[in-house]
């Protein structure tokens, strides 16, 4: 049944779209993609702009008013830049906010832990919670303990595996920080601790999102992040059978919902307005440092691809359209948002893209979608050499537009060395030095080219499912 429902949606969508962009002929976009790249590289306007942006408004935490007086100026300058339809659209939000908060080791010896409260945590009493220490390596480890769980507060010492691609390392990891508090709870626990989720450390905390058991079954108990070398530390000390005993204050609480908003500019097409080509990033981040790298960065990358292909005085056939999603880091509210606002025109949508991995140097890439599709992004790749892309390989979606990916709309983004990216992720370090300008404007280049072929091609990408 299954099978052939599949097979009856495949006949349709080659049957109602465009056909498969099966005879793709690269040569009439090579001109036109040249002077893309030329004009991407030719200065460090991204950049510039990118340090008006961090540099003025600071982290865009969801909630924050940083954040909508940001997305205020984005709108403005994109006025300014004279692209179509610049909107803001609204978005209910989950505010969140950190409060005051610390952890201080109180036995074996009296010294502060640095330390990030998790987002969407619950807070401690006033006074905090003072509690015995258990350091476990794992939900096994806890599980074995689950005797000496009892009244304390839990620690999960798990390392970030460096043995393998640092997104599989951080996937490896970053459940503790995701459920960490729940399985500590089922235990009896009073507060949870996880080392922060980084290959490389200087004693950074590194905070993200954590969620809780919405059964009603587990006590929802507060839950941070402390710094690696801290984590260590207490290993230690539980290692060498001392009494280890923190005391966790949190002021962490979660107001009543909020609105923000997600930001949209377009160049309408001028044979095929109603197809779309959606690129962009997340626009909100964390409450620490500047959330340059995650995600300021991706989302001028898309913002300055539609600057240079309206630079290109030659209106796409197809419209291309930027987003920036707002309250991505909280839960994926605008992308969601923006599915939903615009599901009438999901069919319509030929290709999402998005940066959120950090515009660092570029290296291939990544498509998810039909092989015809991932054909024609290999022979788009070849556009590319000059910033460092020669191949494009299957890969699924970056995280705000997974949401249309699940409706089958094609995906597309940028593989790039990923090695340095846990380092900053979610810390006070993601500040705009850690990127670099001639990588941006290749991460801005290679946006524009692809957005700008995709939206003139004749033939489709196909759907993605
Ligand atoms: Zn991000």
């Amino acid at each position: 049944m299954r099978r052939m429902r599949t097979l009856v949606l495949a006949l349709t969508g080659v049957l109602v779209a465009t056909p498969l962009a099966a005879q793709f002929d690269l040569e009439p976009h090579r001109a036109s993609a040249d002077r893309l790249i030329q004009s991407a590289l030719r200065d460090s306007a991204a950049y510039q702009r990118l340090g008006r942006l961090v540099d003025g408004f600071g982290h865009r935490m969801t909630g924050a008013p940083s954040l909508e007086r940001a997305i205020d100026w984005i709108v403005a300058e994109m006025r300014r830049d004279g692209f179509e339809n610049v909107r803001k659209e609204p978005v209910t939000v989950t505010h969140w906010v950190r409060g005051v908060e610390s952890a201080e080791l109180i036995t074996p010896r009296r010294t502060k832990l640095a330390m990030l409260g998790l987002g969407r945590s619950v807070g401690t009493p006033p006074q905090g919670i003072r509690a015995p220490v258990l350091v476990v390596r794992n939900f096994a480890d806890l599980r074995a303990r689950a005797a000496q769980a009892r009244g304390k507060i839990v620690l999960f010492n798990v390392p970030f595996d460096t043995t393998v691609a640092s997104f599989a390392g951080y996937g490896g990891a970053v459940v503790y920080r995701g459920a960490g508090a729940d399985s500590a709870s089922a235990v009896g626990a009073v507060a949870a601790l996880v080392r922060s989720v980084t290959p490389r450390s200087l004693r950074s905390p590194h905070t993200g999102g954590m969620s809780y058991d919405t059964s009603g079954r587990l006590k929802k108990i507060p839950a941070a992040a402390i710094s690696v070398e801290d984590a260590e530390m207490l290993q230690r000390m539980q290692d060498r059978g001392e009494r280890i005993e923190v005391r966790l204050t949190m002021g962490a609480r979660t107001l009543a919902p909020a609105v923000s908003h997600n930001v949209i500019a377009e160049l309408r097409g001028s044979e095929r307005p109603d197809e779309v080509i959606v690129m962009g990033g997340h626009i909100d981040s964390w409450d620490v440092g500047q959330g340059a790298m995650d995600d300021a960065g991706g989302c001028v990358a898309a913002w300055e691809a539609l600057r240079l292909i309206k630079q290109l005085n030659v209106r796409p056939k197809r419209t291309i359209r930027v987003v920036l999603w707002t309250a991505e880091e909280i839960g994926l509210t605008g992308a969601n948002a923006y599915r939903d606002a615009h599901r009438a025109e999901v069919d319509k949508h030929v290709l999402a893209m998005e940066s959120d991995n950090g515009v660092f140097r570029p290296r291939a890439l990544s498509f998810g979608g039909v092989a015809p599709g991932l054909d024609v992004m290999g022979r788009i790749a070849s556009l590319l050499g000059s910033v460092g892309v020669y191949t494009a390989r299957a890969g699924g979606p970056q995280a705000d537009i997974s949401p249309l990916y699940a409706l089958g709309v094609p995906v597309a983004s940028i593989d790039t060395d990923g090695s340095r990216y846990f380092w900053y992720h979610h810390s006070e370090a993601d500040m705009i030095d850690k990127l670099d300008p001639v990588d941006l404007a290749r991460n801005v280049a290679i946006f524009a080219v692809i957005a700008n072929v995709v939206a003139n091609m004749d033939g489709s990408l196909g759907r993605a499912r």
